[in-house]
């Protein structure tokens, strides 16, 4: 096969500084391969998809190894479920499917249009822009390449500068397995970023703070580029008078504490049952020592990404303890918080209020505060008083109270007496809403999100759409009183 291979930095543009014009010249080298080839059959996508799944599959090894160097220690058995096998499974899960998301759609044809018909084409964009954050660095950036590559489009990635050997070695295999104006990694910081958002794609993923999402949805807006931003915010989890407290614990503990707290859908503060917090928090202890029984030094334990995340926890803990709160450490004793190694401990914090910080941002770490609700209306009023969260669990038995949660909050998406799974769906979109984000992807969603749906209305040689030609006069008098009846 007659690849051009390697990375965005091989690409020149003239009357620029290399780092603003590599970004630009590759957007403009797949623009026009696009161009070439706008509606690429299903063989050329798949064979896209084939590649991407032979590279991951042939560096299994050195996904693991880089995303571990860049936390410091990051689960090597976390890294392949969350990373390694969602993508996998993501491109299979498409392969099987792109025939049929291909298809054109036949849509009904009103009475009066007939013989005429309306077909949806759903067609590539062209080039799809991917910013990706640094918490699941080969999941975030490739599952939406996948949306992308299935519905015909070409694909430029930005990944984190905070997984740097990560994001070396997606550009390195990448520039192996496909030619630039498929698929390739523009490396670089916020500054790139930045460069990178200003760019006229046809479309434009973003995952990551939504704080910076804001930054990204100006940028893109003054090219009118369509955004999907995936972003962040506090996800919380109630817990209903009927739910078994220790399945609660156990199943939120080991939800938050998978990757140390930090994912976009881990449960970020629970609501319980006034009354509960002691059993909620000696289940959880319980919970924390069986899954993970030498604490932080667990080799499926991992660490806090950098030095400022580890200091911003610990600022959050100092700033509620400050004002009142409880700190209540999981594991406790010498098997505590290692500054050194950026490893910090599970706690619980009881006793919150609305003015702690660790009630009004988002936590991204082990720490899971606790808010006590006397009841069901008050559990959601406190919901639905912020802004709307990207997840939201729920634990009990009672189907009414599960119902009445379900109709009264609204989220990203719900897992029921779990928590997380809702992400893992193929067949279900993941998005969030509001303040949490625009749009969703993953399988066929992702599918749609990433092409035109193009209705077509075919004329027939046969029609009566004639008839409402000028002159106007008795005969269409005559055809409005007869289309009120249709
Ligand atoms: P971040 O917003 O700091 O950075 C994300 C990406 O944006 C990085 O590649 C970064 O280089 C780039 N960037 C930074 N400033 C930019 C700018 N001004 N313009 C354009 N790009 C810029 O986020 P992060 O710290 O990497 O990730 C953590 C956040 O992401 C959390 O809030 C988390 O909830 C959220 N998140 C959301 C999802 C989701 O699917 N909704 C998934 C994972 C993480």
């Amino acid at each position: 096969m007659n690849r051009a291979q390697g990375t965005a930095t091989t690409v020149s543009f003239e009357g620029q500084s290399a780092e603003a014009a590599a970004p630009r010249a590759l957007l403009e080298a797949q623009r026009a391969a696009f161009l070439d080839d706008m509606t690429p059959a299903a063989g050329v996508r798949d064979d896209r998809l084939r590649r991407l799944l032979g590279m991951m599959r042939a560096n299994e090894e050195k996904i693991i190894t880089a995303i571990d160097a860049d936390f410091g220690g990051r689960s090597a058995q976390q890294t392949l479920l969350a990373e390694v096998m969602m993508v996998a499974g993501a491109i299979r899960h498409a392969r099987r499917n792109l025939a049929r998301w291909m298809r054109p759609i036949t849509l009904p044809t009103a009475l009066r249009y007939r013989f005429g018909s309306n077909t949806l084409f759903r067609q590539p964009l062209g080039v799809v822009g991917i910013v990706s954050p640094w918490n699941y660095p080969c999941n975030l950036s490739l599952v939406p390449a996948i949306g992308a590559i299935a519905a015909g489009n070409r694909v430029m990635l930005k990944p984190s500068e905070l997984t740097p050997r990560f994001s070396e070695l997606l550009a390195q295999m990448i520039a192996e397995a496909f030619k630039v104006d498929e698929l390739s990694v523009v490396l670089g910081g916020a500054d790139v970023g930045r460069a990178f958002v200003e760019l006229p794609f046809d479309h434009l993923v973003f995952t990551g703070s939504t704080e910076v999402g804001r930054k990204v949805a100006e940028a893109a807006a003054r090219n009118l580029v369509p955004v999907t931003l995936e972003l962040g915010g506090k996800s919380p989890v109630i817990v209903d008078g009927s739910a078994d407290i220790g399945v609660v614990a156990a199943k939120v503990m080991n939800a938050k504490l998978f990757n140390a707290g930090q994912t976009c859908i881990a449960p970020d503060y629970v609501v319980l049952p006034r009354g509960e917090e002691d059993a909620f928090v000696a289940a959880s202890r319980r919970a924390v020592a069986r899954f993970y029984p030498k604490g932080i030094d667990s080799p499926d334990y991992t660490s806090i990404i950098n030095e400022r995340h580890y200091q911003r926890l610990q600022a959050l803990l100092d700033d509620a303890r400050a004002k009142g709160a409880t700190i209540v450490d999981l594991v406790g004793g010498e098997r505590g918080s290692d500054p050194g190694r950026k490893r910090m401990a599970p706690a619980i914090v009881l006793g919150t209020t609305a003015a702690m910080r660790i009630m009004q941002e988002e936590v991204f770490g082990p720490v899971l505060p606790v808010v006590s609700c006397a009841t069901r209306a008050e559990a959601i009023q406190y919901v639905n008083a912020r802004p709307r969260p990207l997840a939201l669990y729920w634990f009990g038995s009672d189907g009414k109270a599960r119902d009445d949660v379900l109709r009264n909050t609204i989220s990203g998406g719900v897992t029921i007496n779990d928590c997380i799974w809702h992400f893992a769906q193929e067949d279900a979109p993941f998005g969030g809403v509001g303040a949490s984000g625009t749009g969703a992807y993953h399988g066929e969603y992702g599918f749609r999100t990433f092409s035109k749906e193009k209705p077509v209305f075919y004329q027939s040689r046969v029609s009566g759409v004639g008839l409402f030609n000028p002159p106007y006069g008795a005969r269409f008098d005559w055809l409005m009183r007869l289309t009120k009846r249709f």
